[in-house]
Order: C-alpha cells, then sequence, then structure tokens
C-alpha cells in the first residue's frame, strides 16, 4: 500500500517539485492538501484528482486527525510556520516531514521533537541530498577514509534573490537570510562529510544592500572547528550566483562536488583518476519521500530525523552570536 500525504503550503517547491514527485516515487502518492487560497484548492483538486473531503485550509487542518488516508503531513510552509504545523500534525496522530530549515530557533526545535515523540509518529526533516547518491557517495568516501585522515573542507551555496518583497527577507518569518535558506546546504554537506559534530565557529557578516537586507543576512563567511581537529571555511550568500560547491581535503587526496546542491547536473570530482563520483540523475523529493514512507512502513526510525535539524539549528545559533559578538562561540548542546 502506498502511504497517503498531505501537502501543507502550495507554494513553489510543492506546486513545480513535490506534486510531480509523487508519480515517480514507489511508497507515495498525494492524498491531501491544506491551503490558504481557495483558488489554488479548486485547482490541484481538478490536476489530481483530490475530493472536496481531503482539502483543508489553516484553521480546519485540525481535522485531518479523522482521514484515514492521510499517513504523513508534508509541512512546506515559510520557516515560521513549520513549528505550528508540525505540533498540530502530531497531535492529528500522523508522521511529519518537514521542510528544511525544521525551525527558526533549536527552542522550536526541541518543542517539534517532544511532540512528536508524544505522539509517537515519525518526524523527517527536508534534508534531499542525504538521500542523493553523489552526496552519499561523498559520505562514504570520507567515511573510508579513501584519501586518507579528513583534514579541512570548504563549502558554499548562494544564489542572487530577486523580489524584494518575499517573505525569505523578512526575519519573522524566515528566521534569517541566506544562511537560515542556503548556507544551510553547506553547513549540512560540512557535519555528514565530517561525521562529527563542529564545537565552535567564528563567522563574519557583509552588508552592501542595506535596504533589501534590512531584516536578514545576505552575505555571511564562517568557520568551524571540530573535535577531531577538523576544521571547515563556509560561505553562503542572497548577493551573487555562483558559489554551489564543498570540497575535502584528506591526508592524501581531495575530493569535492560542484554544482553539489541544485535539482539537478551535479558533477563529483576527485583528485585521482581511478576514484570518480558518477552516478544517474535522480529526482531528489521522490527518493526522499520514499525513503521516509521505507521507514514509516518499516518501523525503524528515519534519518534525518528533527534531532539533525536542531543540530543545524545550534550551529546557526551560534554563527549568528558570533556575529553580534565578534568573537568565537561554543555551538550549543541538544
Ligand atoms: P513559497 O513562498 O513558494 O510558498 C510558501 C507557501 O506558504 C505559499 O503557498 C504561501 O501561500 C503559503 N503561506 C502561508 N502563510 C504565509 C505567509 N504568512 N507568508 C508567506 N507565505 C505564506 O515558498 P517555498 O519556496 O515553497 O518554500 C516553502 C518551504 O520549503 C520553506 O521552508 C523553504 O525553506 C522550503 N524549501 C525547500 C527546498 C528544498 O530543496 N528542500 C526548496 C525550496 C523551498
Amino acid at each position: 500500500k502506498k502511504l497517503g500525504w498531505a501537502l501543507v503550503g502550495l507554494g513553489s517547491l510543492s506546486t513545480h517539485q513535490l506534486a510531480p514527485a509523487f508519480a515517480k516515487t514507489k511508497h507515495c502518492r498525494l492524498s491531501s492538501i491544506v491551503t490558504g487560497t481557495p483558488a489554488k484548492a479548486e485547482e490541484w483538486k481538478k490536476k489530481y484528482s483530490i475530493p472536496d473531503s481531503h482539502v483543508y485550509n489553516y484553521e480546519t487542518f485540525d481535522k485531518i486527525a479523522e482521514n484515514p488516508d492521510v499517513d504523513v503531513i508534508y509541512v512546506v510552509l515559510p520557516n515560521s510556520m513549520h513549528e505550528e504545523f508540525v505540533i498540530r500534525g502530531a497531535k492529528a496522530g500522523k508522521h511529519v516531514f518537514c521542510e528544511k530549515p525544521m525551525a527558526n530557533t533549536a527552542d522550536e526545535c526541541r518543542r517539534m521533537i517532544a511532540a512528536m515523540k508524544a505522539a509517537g509518529k515519525q518526524l523527517g526533516v527536508g534534508y534531499r541530498c542525504q538521500y542523493e547518491p553523489h552526496h552519499r557517495e561523498c559520505m562514504r568516501l570520507a567515511r573510508e577514509k579513501t584519501f586518507g585522515d579528513l583534514k579541512f573542507i570548504d563549502a558554499g551555496f548562494g544564489f542572487q534573490i530577486g523580489d524584494p518583497t518575499q517573505w525569505r527577507l523578512r526575519k519573522k518569518l524566515a528566521g534569517g537570510g541566506a544562511l537560515m535558506d542556503v548556507g544551510i546546504y553547506a553547513l549540512q554537506a560540512c557535519r555528514y562529510i565530517a561525521g562529527e559534530e563542529p564545537v565552535e565557529v567564528i563567522a563574519q557578516e557583509v552588508k552592501t544592500d542595506l535596504q533589501k537586507f534590512a531584516e536578514v543576512d545576505e552575505t555571511i563567511s564562517w568557520s568551524m572547528k571540530f573535535a577531531s581537529g577538523v576544521v571547515a571555511s563556509v560561505m553562503t550568500t542572497y548577493a551573487f550566483n555562483g558559489a554551489n560547491y564543498f570540497t575535502a581535503t584528506c591526508q592524501g587526496g581531495r575530493f569535492g562536488m560542484d554544482p553539489a546542491y541544485s535539482y539537478d547536473g551535479l558533477k563529483g570530482w576527485t583528485s585521482r583518476p581511478d576514484v570518480k563520483i558518477e552516478f544517474p540523475a535522480v529526482d531528489h523529493f521522490a527518493t526522499e519521500m520514499d525513503a521516509f514512507a521505507e521507514a514509516v512502513i518499516a518501523g525503524k526510525p528515519f534519518a534525518p530525523s528533527g534531532e539533525e535539524g536542531l543540530k543545524d539549528l545550534l550551529v546557526i545559533e551560534a554563527i549568528y552570536q558570533s556575529i553580534k559578538e565578534g568573537k568565537a562561540v561554543k555551538v550549543g548542546a541538544v
């Protein structure tokens, strides 16, 4: 049986990536929608054959508890709304998959994790790269020390953001700027390539457009120390295109990806001609939804879970604190 999913928030990601991805999954189908826009409800009902009984708005959302056709709730709203809808999803007794960043703060993540634990349901975070084969191969090369001990990672992800009125530039809705939205991918790569947690960060922020970025960060570069002695140098930006990479420098060679975080066209490389990182393209969203569904069906814990989302928020909070205080900051404990 395929699991029924309810999409909450029918914005760009839901429309262009998630809805089409269901057709490419083995274990998932789009069962229900939650939207605040009646016109979108009409459009989606027709396009995806969704009955009236499976259409909710933000007020009627909790009635999803009575719908046996919904196994998983997928929260695809602006970051500040993730906490509310994950906790309401937990109270509805459903498994919940939540987009990245998991929330705006570490405390929000903690409350989400607690609510899902109390409900006895699984919480997954939409870190699509963790199920992408090039990234998984890089994790394996690091873990198996194919190039010797890992010493240094550099990573970056950014883009030139358009529309100045969008929620991504409002602190209340987005929690922060480039770091929360795309820097988190570079941070993730450092954490899963290192296979350990950063213990200390020091960061620097640059703002060239004080009006557009009045509320959120534009460009940040930061350095992270890991307990083993590995160091990472990372950047993120909303000001320009082009940064989309990570490199792992090891005792006996180097490997990495560039581009690393796009939906397709990913490329891996290594310093040794006999070691290649080449895989056919996969749909990141179909792959991660199937992985979550398999965990739910098997009753096995899914990773990346809420704890993984919390760990990123702890580093992000340390980065913002370092910018504020102008000095190195220890990463908080889970
Ligand atoms: P979007 O702006 O296109 O869609 C947001 C949706 O939320 C819209 O349907 C909007 O109507 C609704 N909404 C409800 N209340 C709102 C409010 N107060 N302000 C603004 N919108 C409101 O955003 P998106 O790009 O679809 O992103 C949604 C979530 O998905 C974010 O958390 C984002 O970080 C994440 N995302 C993840 C990926 C990925 O690759 N995993 C890619 C894009 C977005």
